[in-house]
């Protein structure tokens, strides 16, 4: 399937994507995203704790490199490598791609190795001040699905 490419012209705009793609969320999902500093992964992810339900507030876990948001309707696993480029360091990603809930990686690249190959790429392009180009890569049957299903509906893209 061909990538599928969404402009937002606000962060709200890509929080609003991110809630549509937790609508199709299933336990065991794995979404990564890349984009340089102030691309919008957070924001992306901020989005996509809104849309499970969850409350608590999603901030980067860059020191912490794992944070674990229980309190929505599935749990949410974000994962922020950057700290851990070049490096083989294990700190058991499987019990989190294999579990239970979602997990979305910030700088996925940087654990390419460690990464399940079905999952949701998506890379987050600065294109202006407010504007940003989202584009999903989907690896796996579950992940076409999904992202024809988001085609599908009306947003601006
Ligand atoms: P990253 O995690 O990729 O480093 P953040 O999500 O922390 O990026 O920061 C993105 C910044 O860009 C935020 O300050 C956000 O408000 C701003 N921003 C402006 N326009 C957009 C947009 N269309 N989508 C996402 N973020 C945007
Ligand atoms: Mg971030």
């Amino acid at each position: 399937m061909k990538p599928i490419i969404f402009k937002t012209g606000q962060s709200e705009e890509t929080s609003t994507l991110a809630m549509k793609v937790a609508a199709l969320l299933k336990p065991g999902y794995v979404l990564t995203l890349e984009g340089d500093l102030g691309a919008g992964k957070t924001t992306f992810t901020k989005g996509l704790a809104k849309g499970l339900g969850i409350k608590r507030n999603v901030n980067s876990p860059t020191f912490t490199i794992i944070k674990e948001y229980t309190d929505g309707s599935l749990p949410l696993y974000h994962m922020d490598v950057y700290r851990l480029e070049d490096s083989d360091e294990d700190l058991g990603f499987d019990e989190y791609f294999n579990g239970n809930g979602v997990t979305v990686v910030e700088w996925a690249h940087h654990i390419e190795d460690q990464l399940p190959l079905k999952r949701l790429d998506i890379k987050i392009i600065r294109s202006g001040d407010d504007h940003r180009e989202i584009t999903f890569h989907p690896k796996g049957s579950e992940y076409v699905e999904m992202c024809k299903e988001l085609s599908n509906e009306s947003f601006s893209n």
